[in-house]
């Protein structure tokens, strides 16, 4: 638990708080999916003044966690498939089709936890 705000890791990540204190939202819009500000961030924390936007380019590493996002998204999909029906290369095309449109459905939550897990990640190394 941080002493601070009195949230927990996990639930800060969850609730996409800033880093540091857990009290400030990290994105200016709490709707991920209005296109237009699904990616604008809060350059430094309301709260406690956390660079939350550290540099330019600093979130190309969240790609990282965004990928593996998507494939865990995609390999349940396929096994909930596979429970479901007990088959799984005989419905091939509903696979690929639940996995792009859901994909499609879910990449403005994936795009943005993994934006929070690489600072969440970067803020535990840095603060050390
Ligand atoms: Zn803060």
């Amino acid at each position: 638990m941080n002493e601070k705000s009195g949230i927990s890791m996990l639930k800060g990540i969850l609730l996409m708080r800033c880093p540091s204190c857990r009290k400030a939202p990290m994105f200016i819009n709490p709707n991920p999916f209005v296109w237009k500000s699904m990616g604008e961030m809060n350059m430094k924390c309301p709260v406690c003044g956390h660079a939350i936007d550290q540099e330019y380019g600093y979130y190309v590493g969240a790609m990282y966690f965004s990928y593996a996002m998507m494939v865990a998204w995609n390999f349940s999909l396929a096994v909930a498939v596979y429970v479901i029906t007990g088959q799984l290369f005989d419905n091939f095309k509903l696979i690929i089709g639940l996995g792009i449109g859901s994909s499609i459905i879910i990449s403005p939550i994936i795009f943005r936890y993994s934006r929070v897990l690489w600072s969440y990640l970067f803020f535990k190394i840095l603060k050390k």
